[in-house]
């Protein structure tokens, strides 16, 4: 019996985007496991209630969500998988992921570790967020640094 029915690919949508997509690909196959693709997007109004009007900030945030959900389906488009599906959600992106798990019955969250300096060498800060909300399995995926 497979161990993981459900896994969530986090996606920050940067540059280590196709070797992520090509390595939960791989593990959706493998596991013969549902694969749902994600983007939290965490656009932040520079002001609250203050000098930036709130109608701007919420046509920024939906158009950001428009773009997100745009990028999304086509990435899942080109995929070969019987079972792929997205979402994308505006939200602070490690309780975005894990909330979004949480709904979708996820049994592993993977992630790109990409922290970069300082205590973040490991694992990026978005990552590490993810490893410590989760209420399920977290496969920190290693990206090069520095690329
Ligand atoms: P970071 O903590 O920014 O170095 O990102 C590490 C990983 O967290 C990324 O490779 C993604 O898997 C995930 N991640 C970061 N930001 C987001 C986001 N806005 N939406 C979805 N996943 C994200």
């Amino acid at each position: 019996m497979a161990i993981y029915k459900h896994l969530l690919l986090a996606l920050d949508f940067g540059d280590d985007q196709e070797r992520l997509i090509d390595h939960a690909v791989s593990m959706a196959s493998v596991f013969d496991a549902r694969l749902t693709l994600a983007h939290i997007v965490d656009y932040m109004p520079a002001a609250y209630g203050g000098e930036v009007p709130l109608p701007d900030d919420l046509q920024m945030d939906a158009l950001l969500l428009d773009k997100a959900k745009g990028r999304l389906a086509s990435l899942v488009a080109g995929l070969a998988l019987p079972d792929v599906d997205w979402r994308a959600e505006l939200g602070v992106p490690k309780h975005g992921i894990t909330r979004l798990a949480e709904e979708l019955e996820v049994d592993l969250i993977l992630v790109g570790s990409h922290g970069r300096h300082g205590l973040q060498l490991l694992l990026g800060s978005t990552a590490n967020g993810v490893l410590h909300l989760a209420g399920c399995d977290v496969l920190a995926i290693r990206v090069k640094d520095g690329d």
